[in-house]
């Protein structure tokens, strides 16, 4: 930290993304983007002619996108943000909702991002276990008067929560807004977006970086009653209103075109993490019931570390935290069926060498 920064991000900590090495090429399963690449029509929309109108600013109000956005899932564009990748929301909303008084609550075992935000604006946080199954318990967080943020399905453990237990956290907090973060839905949970015209405290936050194979682009959006939207505008307008660039936006609307593409995609990978999880169960290790597009998963005999450095040497990323209470789990991404059985083969390796030692 340079003498010119304010104190007051002495303390802060900031996120620290999955490592994307240069070294050699990778099977590169330790950030859950999509193994596929983005649909042809928005190979296609990225165009020449898109690209030649990048001297003029796009649209800061993204209205294409939104209608297409709100016809899919059933709601008006005035129920649709649209912004830099999901972080962007995630942190708009910590911007907007929370201050000294009005803290926030999220599981202890989640998305790495929440407690960073929490700290960037100084909220008093209320960090809650996860059961000793790691799923997160709804009743820890109902009437506990704070913004409340959940994955859904939570990450890095894949596991859901219903749409009832949802509801209970809504109904018991009425005045403070509860952040669904649906980045990992399309895989087979159920979302909760139709809940937004019952509640007014929702924020479901999604995003094209899983499902839609657009990582790189960085789009997300958020659905939620016209008041929380409101709100994240005015955020928006008073930070960055052209967020989105227009080459993603044109891509963005293309991707909603194509919706079906993704909803193959996704049925894919879906089938491909169940028989990555039969396989593992197979190679004795303990894998959790994801409904992600990843799933994490500890070996009974070998030690977290262990197998995320080996596989590494073996040229296979995955995702290791070695944090208290999941110090022997990695976080495996759901690739392709080939990258899985390469995935396979260095674990047996591996296996092998463990015994040989
Ligand atoms: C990947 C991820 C996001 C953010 O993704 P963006 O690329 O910023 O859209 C948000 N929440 C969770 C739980 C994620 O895993």
């Amino acid at each position: 930290m340079s003498r010119f920064m304010s104190p007051r991000f002495a303390g802060l900590e900031a996120y620290t993304p999955g490592e994307q090495p240069r070294d050699q090429v990778y099977v590169k399963l330790n950030t859950n983007e999509s193994p596929y690449a983005p649909s042809p029509e928005v190979l296609a929309a990225v165009s020449q002619a898109e690209v030649e109108k990048l001297n003029l600013y796009p649209d800061p109000t993204g209205k294409v996108l939104k209608e297409k956005l709100a016809a899919l899932y059933g709601v008006e564009a005035k129920n649709v943000f649209l912004s830099n990748g999901s972080d962007d929301i995630l942190n708009f909303a910590f911007m907007a909702f929370c201050d000294s008084e009005r803290g926030a609550a999220y599981p202890e075992i989640s998305y790495g991002f929440y407690p960073v935000y929490a700290d960037l604006y100084h909220v008093d946080s209320k960090v809650i276990p996860l059961k000793e199954d790691f799923s997160v318990d709804y009743r820890d967080y109902c009437g506990i008067g704070r913004m409340v943020v959940i994955a859904n399905p939570n990450a890095p453990t894949g596991m859901e929560i219903s749409l009832a237990e949802i509801e209970e956290i809504l109904k018991s907090n009425p005045d403070n807004i509860v952040i669904i973060d649906e980045a990992y839905i399309d895989f087979g949970g159920t979302s909760c977006v139709d809940l937004i015209k019952k509640y007014d405290n929702l924020l479901v936050v999604q995003t094209f970086s899983k499902s839609r194979s657009m990582a790189g682009a960085r789009l997300g959006f958020a659905i939620a009653d016209a008041g929380i939207i409101e709100d994240l505008e005015k955020i928006k307008y008073s930070t960055n209103p052209y967020n989105i660039n227009r080459l993603t936006l044109a891509a963005g609307e293309a991707a909603v075109d194509s919706n079906e593409y993704y909803v193959e995609n996704a049925k894919k990978i879906a089938e491909t993490r169940e028989m990555t999880t039969v396989r593992l169960r197979e190679m004795d290790f303990t894998v959790l019931d994801s409904k992600a597009n990843f799933i994490f998963a500890k070996s009974n005999s070998i030690s977290g570390k262990v197998i995320y450095e080996e596989l590494k040497k073996k040229g296979v990323l995955v995702r290791f935290w070695g944090k208290a209470k999941i110090e022997d789990f990695v976080r495996i991404t759901i690739g392709t069926p080939e990258q899985m059985n390469v995935l396979f083969d260095k674990l047996e390796e591996i296996i092998a060498e463990q015994k040989g030692d």
